[in-house]
């Protein structure tokens, strides 16, 4: 099974201790890539930082999160546009609105939202060419729908993240063409239940599966680990638990959203494992 963690913030602070052992865990439970989310002028350097660390297995993306969208000066504009000219910098955001939260004014989201969008728009001369979206939509799906239509025609491929929203919400995404990512929000059995019946209407050529780590740990992985940190290993549980929501087995689910995902973010096909002196292949 080769699975592909679309959003991952892997520079959170705690990742600092213990980050190449919470890499090869991933890699281990069959994370072959990880796209790791860039969310501020802070962190979107770090996760471009990072991705040149391990070439062909992390890539990132570039953006400004609502949450942060007061920072988004001309200058942080100008430091995304930097960001973007790398080609591991492989999409445009996180960025969207929040209205959940609300931890900046909404005319500062929109506004920080319209200039993310106006990047991508300039990334390439085509919608072919031009740099995918990671869109971040909570409480905000109106808004959200009328910022990204006054683009229409504009932009390339689009994923709302972390999808948590209703039915009608769900198939007016799909009807603009927009990818979804699945989180473990599927398994909280709190606030995640609608999506259960939900999942099984996005086509696979659609859907993409991410951990959002370090949040968003799976409520039903047992046993909990202590410190309550999500990490790309649980990822395995997510597509598991996503198989059976659509009644597939979870070996197809696990095919499709990585090559969804590879061609969404036009990812390289992973290099082959090193060859170990173990490696019962290597000495014949
Ligand atoms: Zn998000």
């Amino acid at each position: 099974m080769q699975l592909i963690d679309i959003g991952a913030n892997l520079t959170h602070e705690s990742f600092d201790p213990d980050r190449d052992a919470v890499l090869q865990r991933g890699r281990d439970a069959g994370v072959v890539q990880m796209v790791v989310t860039g969310a501020s002028r802070e962190h979107s350097p770090a996760a471009l930082e990072l991705a040149k660390t391990r070439p062909g297995e992390l890539f990132a993306t570039a953006g400004v999160h609502p949450h942060h969208a007061a920072e988004y000066s001309a200058q942080c504009d100008a430091e995304m546009r930097a960001l973007h000219a790398h080609p591991l910098v492989v999409a445009v955001g996180e960025c969207g609105l929040d209205y959940f939260r609300d931890l900046a004014p909404r005319p500062a989201q929109r506004r920080a939202f319209e200039m993310q969008l106006q990047i991508a728009v300039d990334s390439g001369q085509s919608a072919a060419t031009r740099k995918p979206l990671f869109l971040h939509q909570r409480d905000a799906h109106e808004d959200f729908v009328a910022v990204m239509r006054n683009f229409d025609g504009r932009l390339g491929a689009a994923v709302v993240h972390c999808f948590t929203g209703t039915r009608k919400e769900l198939f007016e995404c799909l009807d603009q063409d927009w990818h979804i990512g699945i989180t473990g929000w599927l398994c909280d059995e709190r606030r995640g239940l609608h999506l259960r019946e939900l999942v099984r209407h996005i086509p696979a050529h659609r859907l993409m599966i991410e951990t959002d780590a370090p949040y968003l740990l799976p409520r039903s992985v047992k046993p909990a680990p202590s410190h309550r940190r999500n990490e790309p290993m649980y990822l395995a549980h997510i597509v598991e638990e996503l198989a059976r929501d659509r009644g597939e087995d979870v070996a197809t689910t696990a095919a499709a959203t990585t090559a969804t995902a590879r061609a969404f973010f036009r990812l390289p096909a992973p290099h082959p494992p090193a060859l170990h002196g173990s490696d019962p292949q290597a000495g014949a």
